[in-house]
């Protein structure tokens, strides 16, 4: 009923799969809230590479669930769980804390890179938020200059007013902000110079065949001479081969990130996988 209504139809056939309230998505969202209470969550790390360095600059964090029935579920099948409840703000603390505790010890064995979160509207919604980053940062003892955060165009515009304010109060903390999945939301550009921006990530969708299909090139191409004549940085993610990765340096991006420089891992495993990889991990 609630599905017919919200696209304004009078009638629909019942789904399962649209069924927000189905025994077993009840029963999902009780144990991602146990998961979250008992910080059984993992995180997984993902090196983002500078182009003129060929250094490791910074590791985006990216959360994993072991269910103890179900096996592996992908964040995109139990975040949006996490964002109808109000288990979407505990969440992200919890993945701040984890990732703070890795960045403090990458620091402590003289590896400068940043960490990034990514976090969801709901997040930037919440007045305490930044005020529960800011303690966060504090007790870690870590420079704010060393969180990104990452933003998903979409969720940006959805209540942009309200974000706005967030991340302004993000920003005078020192903390960088990237907008996620560039050019795949529908925004206005004049966000772009309203916001205190550090940085677009332009979605893998454009980079996956940028090399063989002329318009994703041309896309590509565009969002990094915006960026750069707006003072921004540029990240390509989704970079799965050589080709993809001298064609993006050809076209002068900063950063890139993908399978083809390193799977999201563990800390532990992608600290021996840096050691023999070509990417240096000190600038
Ligand atoms: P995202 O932020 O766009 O993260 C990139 C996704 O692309 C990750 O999927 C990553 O594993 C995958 N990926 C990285 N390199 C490649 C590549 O070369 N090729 C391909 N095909 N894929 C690649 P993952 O880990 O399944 O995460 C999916 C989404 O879930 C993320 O998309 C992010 O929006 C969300 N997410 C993950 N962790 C968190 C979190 O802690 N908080 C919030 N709010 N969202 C999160
Ligand atoms: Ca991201
Ligand atoms: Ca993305």
């Amino acid at each position: 009923m609630y599905r017919a209504k919200s696209r304004g139809i009078s009638s629909m056939l019942y789904d399962p799969d649209f069924d927000e309230h189905t025994p077993k998505r009840l029963a999902l969202i009780t144990d991602l809230r146990s998961a979250v209470r008992d910080e059984t969550l993992s995180l997984h790390f993902q090196p983002k590479v500078d182009l003129s360095t060929n250094s490791v600059v910074s590791l985006e964090a990216l959360l994993r669930w072991e269910h103890p029935q179900y096996g592996m579920i992908p964040p995109d099948e139990f975040l949006p769980l996490a964002e109808v409840s109000d288990i979407i703000q505990p969440l992200t603390l919890m993945v701040v804390k984890k990732a703070l505790s890795v960045l403090q010890k990458c620091h402590e064995c003289d590896f400068s890179c940043s960490v990034a979160i990514n976090v969801s509207v709901r997040n930037l919604l919440d007045n305490s938020f930044v005020d529960k980053i800011h303690g966060l940062i504090e007790r870690y003892g870590i420079e704010p200059g060393y969180l990104e955060i990452e933003i998903t165009e979409s969720a940006l515009m959805i209540d942009p007013s309200h974000c706005f304010d967030t991340i302004n109060r993000l920003s005078s903390m020192g903390l960088k902000l990237y907008i996620d999945d560039f050019g795949t939301g529908y925004s206005s550009m004049a966000y772009l110079k309203q916001l205190p921006i550090n940085a677009l990530k332009v979605d893998r969708s454009f980079i996956r065949d940028m090399n063989s299909n002329i318009h994703d090139e041309t896309i590509v191409r565009s969002v990094i001479n915006l960026a750069h004549n707006l003072g921004l940085k540029v990240v390509a993610e989704g970079v799965e081969d050589k080709e993809t990765m001298d064609a993006l340096r050809e076209l002068m991006c900063d950063q890139v990130q993908g399978y083809y420089i390193a799977r999201p891992m563990p800390w532990d495993e992608l600290q021996s996988a840096m050691a023999e990889s070509p990417y240096r991990i000190f600038e």
